[in-house]
């Protein structure tokens, strides 16, 4: 794909701060030559391909403190004196501080005049051990003063500086709305802004990239017409919507009072009286990026692990004292460091917190994360994601209640129930059968569930809806329309999103709509819009207020829930271990659910439950240290995120090679085209640009997470195992999913785009060696692999659907929906007596299948891959399943035991149960 800034593809929407550093590249790599030249005493083009690759980068700079208008002032001054070697040696310094970001710590980078370290650029960057470092970040001010007052101010707000501030920040100004909006998008680094009131609307730079931009983020022109009086207050909350986290303060000579009250100045941190002391300004802005560094617990446990401290708990660790005496275990506390040691603790006095009962440093830990996922609640989990789904089921239903489910969710949801004793009805996600993977399940699904309950008068059974989001594969459900619809049937339920992978997701503007939080906070507001009323009414017009639930329009149409009557009733799960800085098995339950208050006891009681008594320290602090990274740099990292995955697509697709026998998946193959009205195909499609992407990240019914990359190796003669065993021991490429014909690859926060040229390479060797084998084998070696590649991408099992329970586990087996007693059936499985088994390949199987009894499951099958359970317990076995089984060519079988066969329970005792 092109680098060219103007051109209208995607990528640049993601990856702007990486595009910015190839311009300076390029700038460099000009100046460089045009230098060379000069000195070889033979200059061709002169100074024209640096000042051309000067004027393209110029668009972006007003928005980044640094370089900042001196330093290019000073390029533009050695250019016009035609110093090709002064220049070189400028443009190389700056490049070199922006790539290694040391203009963050070394004060000689913003010097015009200091040309001395050209040769030695401090490549450094600011890790580990460079604890003397004051974290660096930028502060936005939106001005509509003068260029050269600009400048004076930004000296004035330097000299605010102290020593001991413990942070610095540069400031960035501009001097619009629109300005300020791209320099939100566009400088990561950003992490307070300070508006004047009254600022101008348009920008005064001109140019394609910025409106392209802005077209992509809103529809600017519901904006042009504001009111200067009003214009902060609107930028404030433009802003706030793209990155919540960022502190704003407004300056205004209005009377601070009022403004402060206006509920529409929710989004601004502080408002100042214009003629107030810059200082208060400068010491608020600090204050609030402290409060995101702040991090209470992890703070705690370090003061805990500096003071002289006798246990006599239960924790031989504790202090170290047991491994650094050791003769025999020393080396595990060289490994690790005393500090590990010197933080573990049993205690929960002396200023350390408890998990279960939090009051002090833990409780405000939990707070600061609700506030960073936009939750009421947040409840840290220290055994992972499976934990916190089980606690919410435990919190939320009971005995009997019924719970629609993707049959393909995580076990721990599967267990949940059993513990709960919910009955799940589950709901079937769309097969990918050629990639033997599902997708996920269609809205229109699980109205249809709802809207047969409520036919048989049972709709009152229904607690929950629980689905994947992301999938494992990278499915994105749009979540608030299936949140509205299903809230349009039955007003209270209750949603739990298992968005064990997508924590990051909050970080991005695009995604964060599409998390739980991101749309039961769209939900809030829109209940809170007149037009919410409006649109009820008309439905209730059309449909009737009380609806036939048979009526067929109730499936065709968009369902409007009634304001007045819905809850808003929202839980999401977060292994944040997956997706950002935690220890493994750190994970979140976030709530926002209006009638939690009923649930409180119950949910201490579902903590109680399932928590450890003994939660582990480090676990607790890493979780507190993930949030502190995402409320400063995640929306950074996770913009990088996607552009590195971004990147390996495109490189994958372009390269004449590895396209021969590998691709990543597109939308077009991963989401069936009713699924997407925007007609939205492909991140890479020529015909998409941002404004289709924007728009199917905001209304297709499902989209795909960029960082999630579904690489197709069958075709290049793998199945997915071996493809994953072959990265592992050649090459040290860990991955976590397979499916029969693929791999699936993800980009993280960690990644950079050194990672993208290793994993292209690795797929270039791998592809020259398949074509070296198919040269030395000839005729007869092409063939073979034409067969296996034909094996694995064309005679695919099909995906067996969930059949149904038993009827013996079944509360109303004349019922149309298919949920059952799942927990007995799991019981039942408990005494042997009452079990058989039947190998896979023993006739007896058809027999039975043909001719009966049925076949019903005794406990939990799941394979690894698809990872699903293909039966549960009290399920009928089917031909389908049996089918799929026999075909199934994986190692591992969770719940199978290859050498007794399928556990069934046996068809006496289930009548038995029922009669009895
Ligand atoms: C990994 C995963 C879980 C379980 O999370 P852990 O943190 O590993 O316990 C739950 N749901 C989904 C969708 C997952 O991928």
């Amino acid at each position: 794909m092109s680098r060219d800034m103007n051109g209208s593809h995607l990528d640049h929407l993601f990856s702007n701060s990486a595009a910015r550093l190839d311009r300076w590249r390029d700038l460099n790599a000009k100046a460089q030559r045009w230098a060379a030249e000069a000195r070889a005493g033979k200059s061709q083009e002169g100074s024209a391909p640096v000042q051309g690759a000067l004027a393209d980068l110029r668009a972006m700079e007003p928005y980044f403190a640094y370089p900042g208008a001196q330093l290019l002032r000073a390029v533009d001054d050695r250019l016009a004196d035609g110093d090709a070697l002064g220049t070189a040696r400028l443009v190389l310094r700056m490049s070199n501080a922006l790539l290694s970001g040391s203009y963050r710590y070394d004060e000689s980078e913003w010097d015009a005049a200091d040309d001395t370290s050209a040769e030695a650029p401090d490549r450094l960057p600011p890790g580990l051990g460079a604890g003397v470092r004051r974290p660096y970040f930028e502060t936005l001010f939106v001005s509509p003063m003068s260029a050269t007052r600009a400048a004076s101010v930004c000296q004035e707000i330097r000299q605010l500086r102290r020593p001991d501030d413990g942070l610095v920040y540069e400031p960035v100004l501009v001097g619009s709305f629109e300005d300020a909006v791209l320099a939100t998008i566009l400088n990561g680094k950003i992490e307070a802004v300070v508006i004047y009131d009254g600022i101008p609307f348009a920008s005064k730079h001109d140019a394609n990239l910025l409106r392209d931009f802005l077209a992509a983020y809103a529809h600017m022109d519901t904006y042009t017409g504001v009111s200067p009086s009003e214009i902060g207050i609107k930028l404030a909350r433009f802003i706030a919507n793209i990155r919540p986290e960022l502190d704003i303060y407004l300056l205004t000579d209005r009377k601070v009072e009022q403004l402060a009250g206006d509920s529409a100045a929710s989004d601004i941190r502080r408002v100042f009286y214009e003629a107030e002391e810059p200082m208060e300004v400068h010491l608020n802005i600090l204050e609030g990026v402290r409060d995101r560094q702040a991090t209470p617990h992890f703070d705690n446990l370090k003061q805990y692990a500096m003071r002289p401290i006798s246990t006599f708990h239960a924790l031989p660790i504790a202090r170290g004292k047991s491994i650094i005496k050791s003769n025999w275990i020393r080396d595990f506390g060289e490994f690790y460091g005393l500090n590990l040691f010197l933080a573990e603790t049993s205690a929960t006095t002396g200023g350390l917190d408890s998990m279960l009962e939090p009051t002090g440093t833990i409780k405000v830990a939990q707070e600061k994360f609700a506030r960073a996922v936009g939750a009421d609640h947040v409840f840290f989990v220290t055994n992972g994601t499976s934990t916190s789904n089980k606690m919410v089921y435990q919190a939320v239903t009971k005995p009997g209640d019924i719970v629609i489910v993707d049959r393909n969710c995580h076990k721990s949801h599967h267990y949940g129930m059993v513990l709960s004793g919910a009955q799940p009805l589950y709901v079937e996600a769309f097969p990918m059968t050629e990639y033997s993977m599902y997708g996920a399940v269609p809205l229109r699904t699980i109205k249809q569930a709802l809207l047969d309950l409520q036919a048989e008068g049972r709709l009152d059974k229904v607690a929950m809806v629980t689905l994947t989001n992301c999938t494992f594969d990278g499915h994105i459900y749009n979540t608030r329309q299936v949140m509205a619809e299903c809230l349009a049937i039955k007003p209270d339920l209750i949603f739990l999103w298992d968005e064990a992978w997508f924590g990051f997701a909050r970080w991005s503007p695009f995604l964060r709509p599409r998390t739980a939080m991101g749309a039961a906070a769209a939900l809030e507001r829109w209940r809170d819009d007149p037009a919410a009323q409006q649109a009820w009414d008309a439905q209730v017009q059309e449909l009737g207020a009380q609806w036939d639930p048979k009526d067929p329009r109730l499936l065709e149409r968009q369902l409007v829930p009634n304001p007045k009557a819905m809850r808003i009733r929202v839980y999401e799960t977060d292994s944040v271990h997956k997706s950002m800085s935690s220890l493994r098995q750190g994970s979140i339950v976030a709530v926002r659910d209006e009638d939690y208050d009923h649930h409180v006891s119950a949910f201490h009681e579902a903590v109680f439950i399932h928590a450890s008594t003994s939660p582990n320290a480090q676990i607790i602090a890493s979780l507190d240290i993930a949030r502190r990274q995402m409320e400063l740099e995640g929306y950074e990292l996770v913009m990088r995120a996607i552009e590195v995955a971004l990147a390996i697509r495109r490189e994958i697709a372009q390269h004449p090679l590895i396209s021969k026998y590998f691709s990543v998946l597109g939308a077009d193959k991963m989401i069936p085209p009713e699924f997407r009205p925007s007609g939205f195909s492909d991140y890479l499609a020529a015909e998409t640009n941002w404004l289709t992407a924007v728009k199917a990240l905001k209304d297709d019914e499902f989209c795909l997470d960029p960082t999630r990359l579904t690489l197709v190796c069958g075709t290049a003669g793998f199945d997915g195992t071996a493809f994953k065993n072959l990265l592992a021991s050649k090459y040290n490429i860990q991955l976590n999913k397979t499916s029969r014909n693929s791999v699936l690859l993800q980009s993280n926060i960690n990644n950079t785009r050194s990672d993208v040229a290793a994993l292209i390479k690795v797929l270039l060797d791998i592809s020259e060696g398949i074509e070296a084998r198919l040269r030395a084998e000839g005729e007869a070696g092409r063939a073979a692999f034409a067969a296996k590649v034909a094996s694995l991408m064309e005679d695919v099992p099909n995906l067996p659907n969930f059949s149904r329970f038993h009827d013996g586990y079944r509360d109303n087996p004349a019922s149309a929906t298919t949920e059952g007693n799942m927990r007995t059936a799991f019981f039942a499985a408990y005494d042997e007596d009452e079990c058989e088994y039947l190998p896979l390949m023993n006739p007896a199987l058809d027999d039975r299948l043909k001719n009966g009894p049925e076949l019903v499951s005794a406990n939990f099958v799941i394979p690894y891959p698809p990872g699903f359970p293909i039966m549960v317990p009290g399920q009928v076995i089917d031909a389908d399943t049996i089918e799929f089984m026999r075909k199934l060519d994986v190692k591992e079988i969770h719940g199978y035991n290859a050498a007794r066969g399928i556990k069934l329970i046996q068809p006496s005792t289930i009548s038995g149960k029922s009669k009895g």
